[in-house]
């Protein structure tokens, strides 16, 4: 990046900034830009009909039905107006011209900004199969996807569930909650391959199964067959999955294309630097869309799909723009919640060489530590919440922990970290 261009922006009298993307990340930024004492124009621009709101219930308690939208909005519209930012909802934008220093909004509107912010999160991958289109199968991202779900996910419906993520996983525990015969169909040959280890995943494999989910590991979804409606799912093999509903939850690709069109770096999402500045001096881009240097670990940059990912880019973006001090990153943190398993995890697992078990599976309360080359780097606590709080402080300050102190499951995890270099 140009310093003489980034110094000139910083001294640059901002009046207006525009956020696009009404998503978690887009919403923090807005208030958070009011919390650090911005008076100007607070613009934020979304594609959905729905003010900023939480995705994490959607394959949780709002699938199950034990959640209103209402709850799910990050906060009340009045807030906004309280706040004096303005929504323009139900509105996609087309097109930034950088050298204009403005947006052009479906519908015709062009609005300019000092500032901009993209917050434009992620989609999720669509099935690339003959037979995707078929009533009866969706993706899960959005409310209106949920909303379509639940009034198919009657008791006795088969369900097909293609992905063991995260997302493929609650949704298959929310439906064998709602009485439905689940099935997951996953490429791999095991769950949440891509996520954790194969220690973890095991469990949360047995999890399932001991609640009546089937699992076709190592298997492909070749089609998505039916008439009127989806019928069944053809495997690679020959094999079929009989089911009236499908849900794939494949992963999601980062929403890059305003951005690539605007001229930006690219690389795996949105390049930005640790202030969430993108290769424009005047766009900031956070949350799902970007990647990012991980000051926690030494020359990595990542894309990180998570709602603290998407605060800590609000923050920090909030508080370059306000020429304050960035602000201290916490380890990232994520969670998921299946059955009686609260997952949570801390730090990323990439790249362990030693993991070490601490407590006992069998009773469904144990943290699964990773190391590398002796420092610890990220935790897996299920039903451990001491462990996960703990692990993170440490992840954070980069401590190194003998693997004896972190098994040693005679004393409380508390005196155990006063050990940690
Ligand atoms: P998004 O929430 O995707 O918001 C981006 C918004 O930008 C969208 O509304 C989109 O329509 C809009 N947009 C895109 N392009 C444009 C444009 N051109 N013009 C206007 N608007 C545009 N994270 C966790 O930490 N824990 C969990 O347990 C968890 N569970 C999840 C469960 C589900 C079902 C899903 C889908 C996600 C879950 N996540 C979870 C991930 C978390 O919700 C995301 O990481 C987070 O929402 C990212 O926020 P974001 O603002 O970057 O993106």
């Amino acid at each position: 990046m140009n310093v003489i261009e980034e110094t000139a922006f910083v001294n640059a009298k901002i009046e207006r900034i525009v956020i696009i993307g009404a998503g978690h990340a887009g919403g923090e930024a807005a208030m958070r830009l009011r919390q650090l004492g911005f008076a100007g124009d607070v613009t934020v621009i979304g594609a959905e009909a729905q003010a900023p709101y939480q995705r994490p219930p959607l394959s949780k308690a709002y699938l199950l039905g034990e959640l209103s939208l209402e709850r799910l909005l990050l906060r009340p519209l009045t807030t906004y107006n309280d706040e004096r930012i303005t929504l323009i909802l139900n509105r996609k934008v087309q097109f930034i011209d950088r050298a204009g220093k403005n947006v052009r909004i479906e519908g015709g509107r062009v609005l300019p900004y000092d500032a901009l912010i993209l917050a434009t999160g992620s989609r999720a991958r669509t099935l690339p199969l003959a037979g995707a289109d078929l009533p009866g199968v969706h993706l899960l991202r959005t409310v209106e996807d949920v909303d379509a779900i639940r009034a198919n996910l009657q008791p006795g419906a088969r369900l097909g569930v293609i992905g063991a993520g995260y997302i493929g996983l609650e949704v298959a525990a929310i439906a064998r909650k709602l009485n439905a015969e689940v099935t997951v169909i996953e490429a791999a040959e095991r769950p949440l391959a891509r996520v954790t280890s194969p220690e973890v995943a095991g469990f949360f494999l047995d999890q399932h199964v001991a609640h009546g989910v089937r699992f076709e590991l190592g298997a492909q979804a070749a089609v998505l067959k039916g008439d009127d409606r989806v019928r069944a799912i053809g495997l690679a093999d020959g094999g079929e999955v009989a089911c009236d509903i499908v849900i794939a939850g494949i992963g999601v690709l980062p929403e890059t294309g305003l951005a690539e069109t605007a001229g930006l770096q690219i690389q795996n999402g949105v390049a930005v630097d640790a202030d969430m500045r993108t290769s424009d001096p005047a766009i900031f881009a956070i949350g799902d869309c970007v990647s990012r240097p991980m000051v926690h670990y030494r020359d990595r940059r990542a894309r990180l799909e998570s709602v603290h990912n998407a605060i800590e880019g609000a923050k920090i973006a909030a508080a370059a723009l306000m020429g304050q001090p960035r602000p201290t990153e916490e380890a990232p943190w994520f969670w998921s919640d299946q059955y009686d398993l609260k997952l949570q995890i801390a730090g990323l697992f990439n790249g362990y060489d030693q993991i070490v078990m601490r407590g006992d599976m069998a009773e469904k309360s144990f943290a699964a530590f990773y190391l590398k080359a002796g420092r610890l780097i990220a935790v897996d606590a299920v039903n451990r919440p001491g462990e996960y709080l703990g692990a993170k402080q440490l992840i954070q300050r980069g401590a190194s922990i003998a693997p004896t102190a972190l098994a040693d499951l005679s004393r409380p995890f508390k005196a155990i970290m006063t050990e940690a270099v």
